[in-house]
């Protein structure tokens, strides 16, 4: 695989509007997962893969984007997601030299970090909330308050739980969320179910894939779209086919549940999806077809 972010994503970052609010992606590159046959508790592996040919994609090599989200209100430049960070032991030593590219996007698109007012987090995951910090531990975001839901950063910086965690990458996940939510303390704010980050910008909890994972809505001049973090991570698999389930969701039936539940209020509502790991720069639609939905990519309105 040739060292190459961008091979799909030529600027890392682009620009859209959404009502009166400007919006900036930016890409923390790429994250290779390879097959993705056995992720599915109540699939068959033929069928997983049967599905990603029939879409034209590569079962052997599956990929996801990392879309971060700006979003530039009249209270404030709220960030949604970090990606995986630079921390040498962490970040790119998991996920590869394609990731990490956060902060060089966000300068190439003109943001300065710390401009930056909130940074609101889905959940607590390595590739969502590990490029809080610089490699050497400090706030990448030297200005900003971070939203995070209070069940989730209670949950992922309990460090009592790293010695009986099964393996080095969930050890990893603790000791990772608390080194970058804490290095905040004192600039953190807990929040939960319908809880406001700024005018405009709502979190709701989905509780599943994470135990406080939350998605967002962000409404503005009558548009709403939902910034939905890992609700969702792949454009067909789990879009199409909800029912599968997914082997690394926390708790399986509530985060099928969820999924099911925001689906269809995007679906009936008519909202903008932005998913941080659907293809660059993540910003489609729903439509419901068959068992699942189809994923309608949008043509950004110009800023
Ligand atoms: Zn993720």
């Amino acid at each position: 695989m040739p060292d190459n972010p961008g091979l799909w994503c030529q600027e890392g970052w682009t620009r859209f509007r959404h009502g009166d609010f400007a919006c900036t992606v930016v890409s923390d590159g790429l994250l290779e997962m390879g097959p993705a046959r056995d992720n599915f508790p109540n699939a068959e592996p033929a069928d997983v893969d049967a599905l990603l040919t029939g879409h034209h994609l590569e079962p052997e090599r599956v990929r996801l984007d990392q879309n971060l989200l700006v979003v530039d209100t009249p209270d404030g430049r709220v960030l949604f997601d970090t990606g995986v960070g630079t921390v040498p032991e962490l970040g790119v030593a998991t996920f590869g030299a394609q990731t990490g590219k956060a902060v060089a996007n966000l300068e190439a698109a003109g943001i300065d970090p710390a401009s930056i007012d909130v940074v609101a987090i889905t959940h607590a995951h390595p590739d969502h909330c590990w490029g809080l910090v610089d490699a050497d531990g400090k706030p990448l975001y030297p200005n900003a308050r971070i939203i995070v839901s209070e069940v989730e950063y209670r949950h992922w910086t309990d460090l009592s739980k790293v010695d009986s965690a099964p393996n080095q990458h969930l050890r990893d996940h603790y000791t990772g969320a608390d080194l970058n939510l804490n290095a905040y303390a004192g600039r953190l704010t807990l929040i939960g179910d319908g809880d406001e980050v700024v005018p405009g910008i709502t979190a709701i909890a989905t509780p599943g894939h994470s135990p406080g994972h939350v998605v967002y809505r962000i409404t503005s001049g009558g548009r709403t779209m939902i910034c939905w973090g890992d609700l969702c991570h792949h454009y067909v698999l789990l879009l199409r086919r909800p029912d599968w389930g997914f082997r690394f969701d926390y708790d399986k039936a509530a985060a099928t549940a969820q999924r099911r539940r925001i689906y269809d209020l995007v679906e009936a509502e008519r909202h903008a999806v932005f998913a941080y790991h659907f293809p660059f720069p993540g910003l489609g639609h729903l439509r419901r077809d068959g068992e699942g939905y189809a994923w309608l990519p949008a043509q950004p309105e110009p800023e």
